[in-house]
């Protein structure tokens, strides 16, 4: 098997009262899991055979790009996570935060509309353009924002798998919860 599930820096049930151990038990350790055994059943004998995740994510389409971006996705969500996650940025993330939202409370506004109004399945993200200056974007199913050059420094699943065990219909719940886990130093460093 090429690709692998990470392991994560923390116990299934460590994300609790915020994320159950179920939900993870089911998002990790079956979808994020199922991604990786499809990505690995359809890259060979294709021109992907050899390529790297992020090769596969900007390059490929289909289904090695659905199951490649679902794994490469899912891994950055889980690793933005920590049981003393939550609070604020620091530093220069926290001032471009400032700069392109007015405030930290702003920011966190708007990036939880974001999430809360994208249609259907997807991802919410914040990321880096080239001029270092930032942006909330809406990428729907698997999609990545490196497909447009641009540098990931969090997302938020709203794909009902993320949530429907814990919170049922509501989506706006669990991106409160989202919050609660966030580790800023993993974000800052992505920056
Ligand atoms: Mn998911």
């Amino acid at each position: 098997m090429k690709f692998e599930l990470p392991q994560l820096p923390y116990a299934l049930d460590a994300l609790e009262p915020h994320i159950s151990k179920t939900t993870m038990e089911y998002h990790y350790g079956k979808h994020h899991n199922a991604y990786v055994t499809n990505l690995n059943n359809l890259v060979p004998g294709t021109p992907f055979e050899n390529a790297d995740l992020e090769t596969i994510v900007k390059e490929s389409d289909g289904g090695i790009f659905n199951n490649g971006a679902q794994v490469w996705n899912h891994t950055f969500y889980f690793m933005s996570f920590s049981p003393e996650g939550g609070g604020a940025p620091n530093g220069s993330l926290a001032e471009a935060i400032n700069k392109a939202f007015g405030s930290f409370e702003a920011f966190k506004d708007e990036f939880s509309k974001a999430a809360a109004t994208l249609f259907g399945s997807g991802w919410a993200w914040l990321v880096k353009k080239e001029d270092g200056s930032l942006e909330i974007i809406k990428e729907s199913n698997a999609g990545n924002p490196l497909r447009n050059g641009l540098t990931p420094i969090l997302t938020c699943d709203v794909w009902e798998h993320a949530y429907y065990l814990d919170k049922q219909n509501l989506r706006p719940k669990y991106i409160e919860s989202f919050w609660n886990l966030i580790d800023w130093d993993v974000a800052a460093s992505r920056y």
